[in-house]
């Protein structure tokens, strides 16, 4: 999963960068509203954390305009102040949900969770494929009960197709939903994940749809 944050406060920035780095979601960060603005508009993101007070161009304005231009990712935003009036500005621009500092990471993660999961439209934390689940709150994998220990990007790609259970997912969308911005991108190393996360689940839900890409069995769990 892929997530645009956009806040000028450097430190604050750094924090969530590394709390979403460390929960396994890919992170682009940017520290002003029109190159926030730019990214959510060329770039497929699963949800962004949007600041209000940012520079150049503030939060509120940024949303409003990805929405009148019909961009539909969740968004989470973050108030400074401790304001009913900014909250609902903030909702009425196109929020579904916010979040007012100081907060604690855990929270924001635990949002940021939900968004996600109902943009995907899944009720529970927990993900499940037949015998895989994927628990979206510790990010972590087990068959049949039993702990798989996955890479980064492992989990990343297994946590997309966990989340989008019985979709067709082509190699782009997955190359574009894994990495950020700034890497290297090439969608024949997907192939090598795919057959790497197959070997390790040791069972068969993930297939490849020929010319298409991929497709997880729609099993209920
Ligand atoms: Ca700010």
């Amino acid at each position: 999963m892929r997530i645009l944050l956009v806040e000028d406060d450097d430190d604050l920035s750094r924090q969530i960068r590394r709390a979403l780095d460390d929960a396994g979601y890919t992170v682009d960060a940017a520290e002003d509203g029109e190159e926030g603005h730019f990214l959510g508009d060329t770039e497929p993101y699963d949800a962004v954390i949007l600041d209000l007070g940012l520079p150049i161009m503030d939060g509120a304005s940024v949303l409003k305009k990805w929405r009148s231009d019909g961009k539909v990712m969740p968004v989470l935003i973050l108030t400074a102040r401790d304001s009913w009036t900014d909250k609902v500005e903030g909702l009425d621009a196109g929020a579904d949900d916010y979040l007012t500092k100081p907060f604690k990471m855990e929270e924001l993660l635990a949002r940021l969770r939900a968004l996600i999961r109902r943009a995907a439209g899944q009720a529970s934390a927990q993900l499940e494929c037949g015998p895989v689940m994927l628990d979206t709150r510790s990010s972590r994998v087990t068959v049949d009960g039993s702990p798989i220990k996955l890479t980064a990007q492992e989990f990343k790609l297994l946590a997309y197709m966990m989340h989008h259970t019985g979709k067709v997912v082509s190699r782009t969308e997955l190359t574009e939903h894994i990495y950020d911005q700034d890497f290297d991108r090439d969608s024949n190393t997907i192939e090598v994940f795919v057959n790497r996360i197959r070997k390790k689940l040791g069972v068969n839900i993930l297939h490849t749809v020929r010319g298409l890409g991929y497709q997880l069995d729609m099993i209920e769990g």
